[in-house]
């Protein structure tokens, strides 16, 4: 093997060479500060209104309600501490679910430890909330609902438009972290009834460390990053111009090629997945089907830790990730698994192999040619393996 088969594509993408060629320029010929008046900053003033027209055609908002950040985690945690604050006249009390990206619970439990309280949501065994518990949860003192979109590890999707119809009824803020799902499966923030909204380019083929947040015009909220009037006075610091470049090239490719690019990856999830899953004890981790992310699997193997299978795919060249990219390294399982309803020593043995466009059919296949013999030859290590042969023990 000499390239890496990459199927980590949820954890971030490679940036495609027609994005980097938009963005080089403004490194090297249109270095302007936007905020100053020569003429090749006028260049960079003219980049950001093209790429805020961009974004906010992808996601059918107003150029002037797209605000750029420095990513995924700076628009959820700004959505989420923004609302929370300049709305806790009128209550404390945010709804959210156990299944969100970290960016989103920690920004919680942030808001806990300052006065607010917080309801996380249970989803069933596929990852997805039941609406009814979300109507119970509402309170009179609930301002802001905030739900992801789709999962970054179980590829789960909301139904969306549904959350934010309750929401709009009654006067609560629907923040939605839509980092898994923009540039993936169509998104249009009026058709489902979004306040805010948070994206990330490096999600989609383009740079890493710039994203942006939809805010619904009108809507009152606190700044985060306070400093300059960059923004509209709304976030400060001199704008990542080649990143924001990047990042509008890249939402208008991948929203341009999604059909296809979808119905090829869904064929390649799905061989994938039920390669799989004829391994014995093999269990897929969220839904089948329409309610899945078209580039997601996730599954998890009896008797055996993922962390041992990331590593020797790793010693094959496969690139792949057990639980989230931000929980390696702990010991603990993903909070997604376990939300599931998976025990502990299952959710351990979890792999995710998130597709893109890079993946090739070959590829699929020499995975699935590879992941058999090594979760045979960990489960010949295993302890729990043996005592299950040997005992039949469930
Ligand atoms: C990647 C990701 C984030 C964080 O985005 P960054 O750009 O890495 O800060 C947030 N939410 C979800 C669902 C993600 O997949």
């Amino acid at each position: 093997m000499n390239k890496p088969i990459y199927m980590d594509y949820a954890a971030t993408t490679y940036t495609k060479p027609e994005v980097l060629e938009e963005m080089i320029p403004y490194f090297t010929e249109f270095y302007g500060n936007p905020s100053s008046v020569y003429s090749i900053s006028r260049e960079t003033k003219k980049a950001l209104d093209k790429a805020r027209m961009r974004v906010a055609k992808a996601i059918n908002a107003d150029p002037n309600e797209i605000y750029f950040t420095g990513g995924g985690s700076e628009a959820d945690n700004w959505a989420i501490k923004g609302i929370a604050f300049a709305h806790q006249n009128k209550g404390n009390h945010i709804i959210t679910t156990k299944i969100e990206h970290h960016a989103v619970l920690h920004a919680c439990e942030y808001l806990e430890k300052h006065g607010f309280e917080v309801t996380y949501l249970d989803v069933d065994d596929e990852g997805v909330i039941r609406i009814e518990d979300l109507k119970n949860a509402i309170k009179e003192n609930t301002i802001l609902v905030t739900i992801m979109m789709a999962n970054n590890e179980i590829g789960s999707i909301q139904a969306v438009k549904e959350i934010g119809e309750i929401c709009r009824e009654r006067k609560i803020f629907f923040h939605t972290d839509a980092v898994q799902a923009v540039g993936h499966i169509p998104v249009d923030v009026k058709e489902m009834n979004i306040d805010l909204l948070s994206l990330a380019a490096h999600k989609f083929y383009g740079p890493k460390g710039v994203g942006a947040l939809y805010i619904k015009k009108g809507i009152k909220i606190h700044n985060l990053v306070h400093g300059g009037g960059q923004e509209k006075n709304r976030r400060a610091g001199t704008e990542n111009v080649a990143g924001i470049v990047g990042l509008g090239k890249a939402i208008e490719l991948a929203v341009d090629n999604m059909e296809e690019h979808n119905k090829t990856l869904t064929y390649l999830r799905d061989k994938l997945m039920n390669g799989l899953l004829e391994i014995p004890h093999t269990r897929l981790n969220g839904p089948k089907g329409e309610k899945r992310l078209p580039g997601n699997v996730n599954v998890c193997f009896r008797f055996i830790e993922g962390e041992s299978v990331l590593l020797m795919l790793d010693a094959m060249g496969i690139c792949a990730s057990s639980g989230s990219a931000c929980t390696s390294g702990s010991l603990d399982p993903s909070h997604v698994l376990l939300s599931i309803g998976l025990p502990h020593e299952i959710a351990h043995g979890s792999l995710r192999l998130s597709l893109g466009d890079g993946t090739t059919e070959e590829e699929v296949d020499y995975v699935l040619k590879t992941v058999p013999s090594i979760v045979q030859r960990l489960r010949d290590m295993s302890p729990l393996y043996d005592d299950f042969m040997n005992k039949g023990e469930n």
